[in-house]
């Protein structure tokens, strides 16, 4: 702690939410605000696993630390917990693989290409976000494990850690306590 640096550095966060049908929000850190993405299966670890990432709307940063339950009537009414979070770099920073110029998450976000590396407890190493071309709604996203250490194809983490890294609770705990 002290750090100056480490304060600096841009988090992200993982709420896994019931509202009406079970997602996870996948929340980035980006100029002041959180970047959000509804992911319904969550992260793999597999590389192998594309998964679909929904952009929604931006967060306020506050929220990064909400666990409870959003009132019936309100804008996704449901349990939330926080599945997991920690500090991201942003990999465009440091260019890319192929000699590509460095980019900051803004431009990764405009070019629909992103490269994060993730410090959780339960999701770690570099993940992609690239915006799917496929003729579908541009706001179609996919999140997609890099290949390095963290990847791993038997891992599942969704399966096997449930619980809120904030309170060890569920979301049928959080759901039921109200
Ligand atoms: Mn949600």
């Amino acid at each position: 702690m002290g750090d100056k640096a480490s304060c600096e550095r841009p988090i992200f966060v993982i709420q896994k939410h019931r509202a009406g049908r079970l997602h996870y929000d996948f929340r980035l850190e980006v100029d002041g605000v959180l970047v959000s993405w509804a992911v319904p299966k969550g992260p793999s670890t597999d590389p192998r696993q594309r998964r679909l990432a929904v952009r929604v709307e931006d967060h306020p940063i506050g929220y990064a630390g909400f666990e409870g339950v959003i009132p019936e009537g309100e804008y996704g009414a449901g349990a939330v917990i926080v599945w997991d979070a920690g500090y991201y770099r942003n990999l465009l920073a440091e260019g890319g693989p192929r000699g590509e110029a460095p980019a900051t998450m803004a431009e990764g976000l405009e070019a629909g290409s992103l490269r994060v590396h993730l410090d959780g407890q339960k999701v770690r190493g570099g993940y992609k976000l690239v915006r799917a071309r496929l003729g579908g709604d541009p706001k179609n996203w996919l999140l997609i494990k890099m290949k390095d250490d963290a990847a791993d194809a038997r891992r599942r983490p969704t399966s096997t850690r449930p619980e809120s890294v904030l309170s060890g609770r569920t979301l049928e705990e959080v759901a039921e306590e109200g």
